[in-house]
């Protein structure tokens, strides 16, 4: 599903043009349903005595208008759920998570901004900064989870996510899940970053920490997550544990997917991190998993974006 490595030197284009074939089909299909429904008005030479063609009364019941809205966003049952902050329900008024994701790569989702900061789909990345710069989100709430850092919050949607997944993980009897990092205000990733770069040099420091305003952990939809045993372990001491291996194959099913992956680092230019945990929201997530996704952007069908601008 991911380009090659070679891809991220070629022209900037969609990680993924295939899924949108589908939508194409299934529009082109209804479109052919539509043209053989207005036919016989077309063509009604034929004597008034002739019995009304079948098409006609077929058309509202076709299963593909009803599984995918032809214009999604002239649905008040989405429209209700975005002005509402509804997002899950939003998602629900498209079809699914599956359904709102090809809505999305096919263009035909034009109420739903992948930009927005508040919004469980929202996409950030190197070209992708939070807008506005210095957004605070709504809404937060301490992370249930034994934290070794002071950057304890996180939004409280997510805070509820990551305490039932980290009860589950511990009831699988891999072990107990804490937390390094959640919610990093601007003026705190600038601090971060900068030590970053004093440690490591900027060219490391991009490949492992956001700069200001490029940050996840800023939209209150990210955490970072540790292995805690006798005592918790650092974000590096993560992957391979018995918690890292259980996150790998089941966070999707709490809304969460594992943001940075090894195969994912061509697109996000981020080196791997198993450990950092971003919120979609089990409908997204769920669908995320289904399809195979490595990265977000694969999944929107948005550019890699494994460099900020010049
Ligand atoms: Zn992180």
């Amino acid at each position: 599903m991911l380009p090659s490595p070679h891809a991220q030197h070629a022209a900037p284009r969609s990680p993924i043009r295939g899924p949108a074939l589908p939508i194409g089909v299934a529009v082109t299909a209804i479109g052919m349903l539509f043209s053989i429904a207005s036919a016989p008005v077309v063509t009604s030479a034929a004597p008034e005595t002739m019995p009304e063609p079948v098409a006609v009364v077929q058309v509202p019941t076709v299963k593909v208008g009803a599984t995918v809205a032809a214009d999604p966003c002239a649905e008040p049952s989405v429209l209700a759920a975005l002005s509402s902050g509804d997002d899950a329900g939003a998602i629900a008024g498209f079809g699914g998570g599956e359904n709102f994701r090809a809505a999305v790569v096919a263009g035909n989702a034009p109420c739903i901004s992948l930009s927005d900061p508040a919004r469980l789909w929202v996409v950030v990345n190197k070209t992708l900064p939070l807008n506005p710069p210095e957004y605070e989100p709504a809404g937060l709430d301490a992370v249930p989870l034994q934290m070794t850092t002071r950057s304890g919050l996180v939004r409280s949607d997510v805070a509820a996510a990551v305490g039932q997944m980290a009860d589950a993980a511990a009831a699988a009897g891999v072990g107990r899940i804490g937390a390094n990092n959640g919610y990093r205000s601007y003026g705190l990733q600038v601090t971060t970053y900068d030590a970053h770069v004093r440690a490591q040099g900027q060219e490391d420091a991009d490949a492992g920490s956001a700069r200001p305003g490029f940050s996840e952990h800023q939209t209150g939809l990210a955490l970072d997550v540790v292995a805690c045993d006798a005592a918790c372990g650092g974000l590096d001491g993560f992957g391979g544990t018995g918690q890292s291996d259980w996150v790998a194959a089941n966070a999707w099913a709490y809304g969460f997917i594992v943001r940075y992956e090894e195969v994912g680092t061509p697109v996000t230019g981020y080196a791997p991190e198993p450990w950092h945990l971003r919120y979609v929201g089990v409908d997204l997530a769920a669908a995320y998993h289904a399809g195979g996704y490595h990265t977000l952007e694969e999944f929107f069908g948005l550019p890699a974006a494994p460099d900020y601008a010049p």
